[in-house]
């Protein structure tokens, strides 16, 4: 068994350079935050999309303040203010995190400066305090104290303002540990974080807790929720509706099945990486570029191998 065990570590030692050569992100370096503009798209019921660089920020004003969910990198911080002020002078009372991920929590500092709450799942708080590792690039991230969230949650809550809620949900082990979807029921908008991508694969952060088996139950609770005029806000991707989501369920449903028969087969990741086991159908509508292909590959296959 010792022995066994040492070989299967040396194995795993060996291939991770590799692996991780396989798995740089694209692009490798961040975007030019000066170039960027924000793009604000109204939902109706004083709710809006704002889309810059990271992921999708959910924008909902009520009474006598607002909720916004998530904050994308620190640099958007000044856009994103502005172009929320351009909708509406209240205060920004919460800052809801959908999970730890820099694209989307990079806000958290500045905002915080500014009084505004976050509020995060409880593993949202324990990551960013104890420090991360990315799963597709390696690369760690030092503890950031000054980003912890003001309130957290372990399976659901709300954020209220005046004539104004946001329902927290905490969907299990999906694309994080961490994970929250919102859900603002008067304008029917459902915020999702990166358990769903509208127009690509989802990352599935296998390192940090998530998994395909939560991203899909995740999707199937949304699915649940969602009705022909639920705006749908992906953490990434342009904005959706049902159709696009019964659409998603199903590739991860198609990814799963045939990558669970390879693992059973007794495939090693590299001869799954050899094979394109997605290419023929899913890949030609999900994938971004070769890169996603494989790094879709590579989480699902991490997510499943026991
Ligand atoms: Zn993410």
């Amino acid at each position: 068994m010792k022995t066994a065990a040492l070989v299967l570590l040396a194995v795993t030692t060996l291939a991770t350079p590799q692996a991780l050569a396989q798995a740089q992100p694209t692009p490798p370096v961040g975007p030019d935050f000066s170039k960027i503009e924000v793009k604000t798209t109204d939902l109706g019921h004083n709710t809006y999309l704002l889309e810059g660089a990271g992921g999708n920020v959910t924008v909902a004003v009520g009474k006598d303040g607002i909720i916004m969910v998530d904050g994308q990198f620190a640099p958007m911080h000044d856009k994103l203010k502005a172009a929320i002020e351009a909708k509406s002078k209240l205060p920004i009372k919460y800052l809801i995190n959908t999970h730890f991920h820099g694209d989307h929590t990079g806000g958290n500092e500045g905002f915080s400066k500014d009084g505004v709450a976050v509020i995060a799942h409880d593993n949202v708080k324990a990551r960013l305090a104890a420090g991360t590792t990315s799963n597709t690039t390696g690369a760690k991230t030092p503890p950031r104290p000054d980003a912890l969230p003001k309130f957290t949650y372990s399976d659901k809550t709300t954020a209220k303002v005046k004539g104004l809620v946001a329902e927290l949900t905490h969907p299990v082990a999906a694309h994080t540990d961490g994970d929250t979807f919102v859900y603002f029921r008067k304008a029917k908008v459902l915020a999702t974080g990166d358990t769903f991508t509208s127009d690509r694969y989802p990352n599935i952060d296998w390192l940090n807790g998530g998994g395909i088996d939560g991203v899909i139950r995740a999707a199937d609770t949304y699915l649940i929720i969602a009705r022909k005029k639920t705006k749908i806000v992906p953490g990434h991707g342009p904005l959706a509706d049902r159709a696009r989501l019964v659409e998603y369920r199903a590739m991860l449903g198609t990814a799963r099945d045939r990558m669970q028969k390879l693992i059973k087969d007794g495939k090693t990741e590299d001869e799954v990486q050899a094979m394109k086991p997605f290419a023929a159908d899913l890949d030609k509508k999900w994938a971004l570029n070769e890169q996603a292909a494989k790094n879709f590959v590579r989480v699902v296959y991490k997510s499943l191998k026991p």
